[in-house]
This record gives structure tokens, sequence and C-alpha cells, in this order.
């Protein structure tokens, strides 16, 4: 794992050195962080806006595996998935708190590495670590970390807003994510067999889109610009299929998604038939992308027409259009949402 000379175990810090190591890092710069790291519960001013709140836990071995994600990823990627969440209520996201539970297998360099990944993340989103919580486990690692947000009640958008007709819009790519993992397990598998040192050169860009998801602040800020507003929204993280489910069924509509118009890039693209995988179903089911889904009248479709960021990728439909998917020789499917973990072998 961690290939330092110098190791200090964290028993030689204990606990409270642990925080304090960890909260003289931590420099608070909204003024709605009242108080952070160092009393019992963290002080929050929401400013007259509605909070938001969200969780998301990682588990060694379940959601990541240290064989190949660095620690500092790890820690860029915990926060990140969080905000993913925040900015698909079209809000903004502002304080975290982080639970941790580490094995003595961990040495203190190695939560440094993952307060690094973690404040980095904070930084380039301008999110205060108000808080969090430490303890030890039999085995591996865990984190959980809470996402707070704020937005003016007006401008939170729901799953269940979607409207008959409403164009179905999704940002960036697909699938890239799902195929850097696929990389990572191919390379480890080699390693282990053979000893063989990973090559993942020309895989810069999937391999990102793995270890590194950005939220799509960007994709919140086009859209204020362009004066649209989502009638409804949702983050990718199980896959298109799946998402564009989640949004139908909350607005009690159908949904029509086109094969031919789905984005995927070339390097997953090619990935993908490497792997003797589809390419769509990639797109469709690969998961852990973080790019928004979100729906749009079509009185919109102007603003958002050629947009290289945006890909109109379907629309919504009454009730019993059903759940659908046309495929590029017009053939009509049942839409289903396999998820990522159909598609893993692990
Ligand atoms: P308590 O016993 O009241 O739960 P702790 O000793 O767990 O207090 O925490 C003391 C302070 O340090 C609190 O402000 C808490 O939010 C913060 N804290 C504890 N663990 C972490 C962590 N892993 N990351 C950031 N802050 C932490
Ligand atoms: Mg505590």
């Amino acid at each position: 794992m961690t290939e330092e000379n110098s190791r200090t175990e964290l028993g030689q810090l204990g606990e409270f050195g642990l925080i304090d190591r960890i909260a003289s890092r931590v420099h608070l710069t909204l003024p709605s962080s009242v108080r952070g790291i160092g009393d019992d519960a963290a002080v929050i001013d929401p400013e007259g806006l509605h909070q938001l709140i969200t969780t998301d836990m990682l588990v060694e071995g379940v959601h990541f595996d240290l064989g190949y994600v660095p620690l500092k990823h790890l820690g860029y990627k915990a926060m990140a998935v969080n905000m993913s969440d925040v900015y698909a209520m079209n809000a903004e996201p502002r304080q975290a708190v982080v639970a941790l539970a580490l094995s003595n297998r961990f040495p203190v360099e190695a939560v440094d590495e993952l307060y690094e990944g973690m404040l980095l993340a904070c930084r380039n989103y301008g999110v205060d670590l108000v808080g969090g919580d430490t303890t030890t486990s039999r085995s591996g690692l865990v984190i959980a970390v809470t996402m707070l947000g704020a937005a003016r009640k007006e401008d939170i958008v729901y799953r269940n807003g979607a409207r008959d007709n409403d164009l179905l819009v999704v940002s960036g790519d697909l699938g890239g994510a799902y195929m850097g993992l696929q990389v990572l397990e191919r390379e480890k598998s080699v390693f282990q067999e053979s000893g063989a040192q990973p090559d993942l050169d020309g895989n810069d860009y999937i391999l990102e889109r793995q270890l590194k998801p950005e939220p799509r602040r960007d994709i919140i800020q086009l859209l204020k610009k362009l004066e649209v507003r989502p009638t409804s929204m949702i983050d990718v993280s199980d896959g298109l299929a799946s998402e564009a489910l989640h949004l139908a069924r909350a607005s009690g509509l159908g949904v029509r998604l086109y094969d031919d118009k789905l984005p995927i890039d070339p390097a997953t693209y090619s990935t993908a038939r490497t792997f003797n995988l589809d390419p769509t179903t990639c797109a469709l089911n690969g998961g852990e992308d973080y790019e928004l889904l979100f729906t749009v009248a079509q009185s919109d479709f102007e603003k958002i027409k050629g947009n290289p960021h945006l890909s109109i990728v379907g629309h919504m439909t009454d009730a019993a259009s059903g759940h659908v998917l046309v495929d590029k020789q017009g053939g009509v499917h049942e839409l289903r949402a396999q998820g990522w973990d159909a598609l893993l072998t692990r």
C-alpha cells in the first residue's frame, strides 16, 4: 500500500493526536460555517436558504480496492460523489463531515494522503470540512462523508418534476468510468498472475474518469447562464438506464432513449471493443460517471442545441408508452436497469 520509508503507527499519535493533526490542516472559508472541528458539534448558519444533506459510505473491498486506488484519489472521490448529489439538486455543496474507521494496517501517513485528496476536492469546490468521527476497524477502511448543501427554495430541482414531452439531456460522456475500472482490474490480475508491472499507457482519460471523477458544478453554472431550469434532475452514479428510469418513475411518466444519441468518448468505445463489450451497454449500465441527467421543456431546445457539453438522449412520454430504448435500426426494447453491479465479475 503506502511505500513511504517513514511509517508512523496510529497508536503513536492516538485518536486525539490524529484529530489535532487533521484539524491543523483545515481552514474554514465560508461565512455559513460558524464552528468547525473542535467542539461537540459543528454549527452552520443556513443564511435563510434551504439546507440539503446527503451521505455516502465507501467500504474497502466493496467500493474500492487499495490495490490500485491511491488514497489521495480515494479521498477526492469520496468528496466528489457527495458533491455530485448536491449539484444534482441544483444546489451548492458547502460543508462536509467525515467519519472514518481505520484498522492498524494504516499508518498516520495514509490518513494524511486520504485527507490531502479530500481537502483538495473541498478547495476546488468551495466546501468546508467541519467535523467528523474517528474510530477503529478490525479490518479495512470505511469512509462515510456527509455533505451539506444550500439553495434557494425555488431553485431546488427534484426527480419528480419531469413532464410529458420534456427533453432528456445528459452532460459529458458515458461509460468511461466503467471502462477505466475494467483496465485497472485487468492489470491487477495480470500483476497477480505474472508479476508484470501494470501497463496503463494510453488509458489516461478512462482511468481519470474512474479514479478522479469531477462533480459537474460547471453544468449547473452553464444551465444558469443559458437560463435553462431543469424540470427534474439526477446524477449518473449507477448508469444512464437506471437513472432515466428513476426520473420517469418519480415523475409518473414513460421515457424513450435513443441508442444513437448516447455520448461515448472514442477512448471508451475502443476499450469496450478490446474487452469484447458493447459500448452502448457500458454507457447505459456502466455507472460511476457522475454526469448530470435532467429534463428540460421542449421550449428550451434552442438554448441547449449543439452545446458540446450536453447531449439530448431522448424524451419523456406518457406512462402508458413505457420505458424504452430505440436501437440504431429503430428496434424498440424495454429499458432495464442492470446497474453496474450486474456487469462486475468480482
Ligand atoms: P466526540 O467524542 O464528541 O464525538 P470527537 O473526539 O469524536 O468528539 O471529535 C472531536 C472533534 O473532532 C469534533 O469536532 C469532530 O467533528 C472532529 N473530528 C473527529 N474525527 C474527525 C475526522 N476524522 N475528520 C474531521 N474531523 C473530525
Ligand atoms: Mg466522535
